[in-house]
């Protein structure tokens, strides 16, 4: 049988080798934490402390803003000297608990769930303020909450970690399997219909083989090797790949009976269930030709990213490309004063900026945007019309379904902007859905 796949994606230069050997190293902070209160998708948080209150690790210092939201935990103890804005990593300034770490690490009690039963389970996932962690940020408890339970019949655990460069959840599944598997059992405790599936691409061998032998006597779980393709881990690209099942922008994976988390994600419902842990510290890969020391590293919540950057050896050479997140989707960074929170899954620091090097021409009409879409759509001709703001159109032409995962300007001979267009118009489009 072929490897599971998806139509379209491509095969990017992945640069994993770097970090990939690396194992997670902790790092503990110096100084000024600094604790946005939107780190995920929904309201933000709303602060449960004041300025001059001492907090410990692990203690709650924001209460979720409403149900589509996520409490958070200081990962220092200390004391809290102010709440202000503060530039992050969205190139937004939002509010910020900014707390002085007193580097004593003081931990507040955690209490382990001793009878994980589903209330329990989803109640400490709401407790520890658990996010999706492959980047999305959406609270997990209102994943883990579909409206017809018995109609879940697949747990996706999202290993595939395509976007080149990021190890992350590579170490973790190497480091600490046994903690994925458990907080993916818990997830299928909240499941009885439903069978999990570790979907990992096959260019990470070592992890397939690792996960398989330590799944043998798991009667619910296996392992899927999967087509090595960018972008294999989109939501959409793995549901197809591990079901046949196909969803669109106005679906949600539980429409397709799935639930589909990351391995850190499951990680952290480990940790929160077993352990009573909140979610304030993740594994965090720096990399890219520009660091002395590539590597994964145990990241603290709201560690400035410049002092992360100076954790791995600091730079060879002032970097002309900063980015959080993978290369094809990630966030450039205009600056490194940003604080490092739940969804920063690496810091990548180039010595050149590609993609500024490069002037966009006019389309040659090759067609090898439309080839490598996973959408299946036409980008070239979308992006037109999302440049002359003809977003009423660009809807009706399924604009929407765009996953945004930069193929179409990676690809491109002509340097077109074809992702930004995209991004802009799905925006819009979505914008003028809404008012309508
Ligand atoms: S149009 Fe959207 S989904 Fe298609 S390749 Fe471009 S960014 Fe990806
Ligand atoms: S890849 Fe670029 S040049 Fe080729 S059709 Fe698409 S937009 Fe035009």
């Amino acid at each position: 049988m072929g490897l599971l796949t998806f139509r379209g994606g491509l095969h990017p230069y992945d640069g994993k080798e770097l970090s990939k050997d690396r194992p997670i190293t902790e790092y503990l902070p110096k100084g000024e934490m600094v604790f946005p209160l939107s780190q995920h998708i929904g309201a933000p948080a709303v602060a449960c402390v004041k300025k001059g209150d001492r907090v410990l690790v692990g203690q709650k210092i924001a209460e979720a803003g409403g149900f589509v939201s996520a409490n958070i935990h200081s990962s220092v103890s200390g004391k809290v000297k102010k709440i202000e804005q503060r530039m992050t990593v969205s190139g937004n300034k939002v509010n910020c608990i900014i707390v002085e770490n007193d580097g004593l690490y003081e931990q507040a009690e955690f209490t382990p769930v001793e009878n994980p039963d589903r209330e329990a389970i989803i109640n400490a996932v709401k407790e520890a303020g658990i996010v999706g962690l492959g980047g999305a940020g959406f609270p997990t408890h209102v994943k883990l909450t579909p409206k017809e339970p018995e109609k879940i019949d697949r747990i996706i655990i999202n290993a595939a970690e395509c976007e080149p460069y990021i190890t992350a959840d590579y170490r973790c599944m190497m480091e600490i399997p046994d903690q994925l598997i458990s907080g993916l059992n818990l997830i299928l405790a909240l499941f009885p219909e439903a069978k999990g599936v570790i979907g990992i691409e096959d260019n990470k061998p070592e992890a397939i083989a690792k996960l398989t032998e330590l799944c043998k006597s798991e009667d619910r779980i296996e392992v899927a090797a999967l087509k090595t393709k960018y972008p294999q881990g989109a939501e959409r690209s793995l549901i197809f790949a591990v079901t046949g099942r196909a969803i669109n922008s106005s679906m949600l994976p539980a429409d397709a009976g799935c639930i589909v988390d990351n391995v850190a994600t499951a990680i952290a419902i480990h940790e929160a269930v077993t352990l009573g842990k909140p979610l304030y510290e993740r594994v965090v890969t720096v990399t890219g030709d520009a660091v002395v020391n590539p590597g994964n590293y145990k990241v603290k919540a709201g560690t400035n990213a410049a002092e992360l950057a100076e954790a791995a050896g600091g730079f060879k050479v002032q970097p002309e490309k900063v980015i959080s997140g993978g290369p094809m989707m990630g966030m450039a960074l205009s600056t490194l004063d940003v604080p490092c929170g739940k969804t920063f899954s690496s810091l990548l620091c180039f010595t050149k900026d590609e993609v500024r090097a490069c002037e966009p021409s006019n389309c040659i009409r090759c067609g090898r945007c439309i080839e490598v879409c996973p959408a299946g759509l036409m980008p070239t001709k979308l992006s037109e019309i999302a440049d002359r703001g003809d977003f009423e159109l660009f809807d009706q032409l399924d604009g929407c379904e765009c996953v945004e995962c930069g193929c179409c300007s990676y690809i491109c001979p002509a340097k077109r902007r074809l992702t930004q267009s995209m991004k802009t118009g799905r925006r819009e489009a979505l914008a003028l859905r809404r008012r309508k």
